[in-house]
């Protein structure tokens, strides 16, 4: 069975450094840092989507996993978690736990993440999840992630799972001098885009846009 799952994995690893690739004109990344990788091998993804999608749980692609939410497409998983450019000591912030399976990756790539999901039954699951498979670096908390985790700030990074309308403010400023923060923009699910926007040690903030993307809507107060 783990053998299974090693090819099963090595070749999803496949098509995300072709699809990598094959973006890199949009993207500026031709290839993906290799930890990014290993955290991909270490999380084993068929633990965060519904028992019944279990055979699918290693195809490029987002599933459905309960309340209209989706765990997102690992290419997306491993290029975000790239564009943060993550360091072992860096601490964390995500917004839109879902499944946890982000959460897990980040998990293995920094030292600390804190995660904000909106829907509680979500948050829970995810808590759980994650607990029972000994990450103890992670912290879930239910609530509207748009104001951010002010207490733990500031974040060396900062991810967003779900489209904003615009960038909530609260996280720019939760974000570190020198940090940078990914998130998917635009309303509807055309017309998106994923951005990254970095903050200088002025504090002077700066977006570039990455990739047209497909997310599923941010909801609660700090996005309207
Ligand atoms: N990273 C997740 C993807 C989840 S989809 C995974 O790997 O599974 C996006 C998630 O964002 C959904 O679970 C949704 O409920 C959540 N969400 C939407 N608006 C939110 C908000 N304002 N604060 C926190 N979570 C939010």
């Amino acid at each position: 069975m783990a053998e299974d799952r090693d090819w099963e994995v090595e070749l999803l690893l496949d098509e995300i450094r072709d699809e990598v690739r094959a973006t890199a004109h949009l993207t500026g990344r031709s290839v993906l840092d290799r930890r990014v990788f290993d955290a991909l091998r270490a999380v084993p993804r068929r633990a965060f989507v519904p028992v019944d999608l279990a055979a699918s749980a290693y195809a490029n692609h987002p599933l459905p996993i309960g309340h209209g939410q989706t765990i997102s497409q690992p290419y997306i998983v491993a290029l975000m978690s790239d564009l943060i450019r993550p360091e072992p000591d860096d601490v964390v912030l995500e917004v839109g736990t879902g499944s946890g399976y982000q959460t897990a990756v980040l998990a293995c790539l920094v030292r600390q993440v804190y995660s904000v999901e909106i829907i509680d039954a979500l948050a829970e699951q995810a808590r759980r999840r994650l607990q029972r498979m000994g990450f103890d670096n992670v912290e879930v908390r239910s609530g509207d992630g748009g104001l951010g985790w002010p207490e733990h700030a500031p974040y060396d990074a900062i991810m967003v799972t779900a489209a904003a309308r615009s960038v909530p403010p609260a996280l720019i400023e939760q974000l570190r001098p020198g940090g940078t923060l990914v998130i998917p923009v635009g309303s509807g699910y055309f017309g998106q885009e994923l951005i990254t926007l970095g903050k200088d040690e002025a504090g002077q903030v700066s977006e570039r846009r990455v990739l047209p993307v497909a997310f599923v809507p941010l909801t609660g107060g700090a996005s309207d």
